[in-house]
């Protein structure tokens, strides 16, 4: 029987709408850039939770769009990551126009069951990232080592090429006995890889994920496609539904 460790409970914090002003807009990979927002009044939020981003255009339009939040600090400062789907209609907006000192809305924070808690549980966390999909993840990862929870981290993040690794200072930076990330290029990988290139297969997950005897919490993020290619393999492992907690952003 698991012997778990509750953590103190928190305050639910109701959802609102905030204007945030960009402090900062910076390439995070080739597709996509990392924005920081100053957002006064934020109560913070916990790691994996989202929010939705609005834009108002000068003749009134407005469209919103989900973002995962990379930040699990309290305070009013929130980082995202955003990536560029060249037809969409707001994050070629984000990627290529948003500049320092303008102001757009945010509600939230949003999520309650996608996330993690320090002290929630002592089984390990298997978490499985495909693209911008790493970036609750990465929250979580970040959380995990702000606060020394012992409980075994394991990331297995699938991407195109090494310069589209989401926070790869951040997460090289965190991997040390408690946290370990493993990769996968689909596309091209760096000069002297062991590793086949190619998408995540069903033997791959198997070969580099926690097995089903650790009972590990599973948290997999990605574009709709991925989450429903990797959900039933853990199934197939294994794994018990209830402990695979996925994270659609869309898209195929
Ligand atoms: C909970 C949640 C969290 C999210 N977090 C992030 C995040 O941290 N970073 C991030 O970059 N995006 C994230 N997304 C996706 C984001 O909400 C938008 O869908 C994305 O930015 C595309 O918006 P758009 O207006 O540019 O494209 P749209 O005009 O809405 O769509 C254009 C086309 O792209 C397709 N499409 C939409 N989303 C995707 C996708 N993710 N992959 C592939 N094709 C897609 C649509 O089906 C459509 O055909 C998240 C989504 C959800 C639901």
């Amino acid at each position: 029987m698991e012997q778990t460790r509750l953590a103190p409970p928190r305050p639910r914090v109701r959802p609102a709408w905030f204007v945030a002003t960009v402090s900062e807009v910076r390439p995070e990979t080739p597709t996509a850039v990392r924005l920081v927002l100053d957002v006064p009044g934020w109560p913070g939020s916990e790691a994996g939770s989202h929010l939705d981003l609005r834009l108002t255009a000068p003749d009134g339009y407005q469209a919103t769009r989900s973002y995962s939040i990379a930040s699990s600090e309290p305070g009013g400062t929130i980082v995202l990551a955003v990536d560029e789907l060249p037809d969409g209609e707001v994050s070629p907006f984000l990627v290529r126009e948003l500049r320092a000192g303008d102001q757009i809305e945010v509600h939230g924070p949003l999520g309650s069951f996608f996330l993690w808690r320090p002290g929630q549980s002592q089984r390990p966390v298997q978490l499985i990232a495909g693209g911008s999909g790493v970036v609750p993840l990465y929250a979580m990862a970040a959380s995990h080592a702000a606060a020394s929870d012992p409980v075994p981290f394991r990331l297995l993040y699938s991407v195109r090429t090494p310069e589209d690794i989401y926070f790869r200072h951040e997460l090289l930076e965190l991997s040390d006995g408690s946290f370990a990330m493993d990769l996968v290029y689909t596309r091209r990988a760096p000069a002297g890889w062991q590793e086949p290139v190619g998408r995540l297969t069903e033997s791959t997950v198997a070969a580099r994920t926690l097995p089903p005897e650790d009972r590990p919490r599973i948290f997999v993020c990605g574009s709709t496609g991925f989450v429903e290619a990797v959900a039933p393999w853990l199934v197939k492992l294994g794994h018990a539904p209830q402990d695979i907690l996925t994270e659609r952003f869309g898209g195929l």
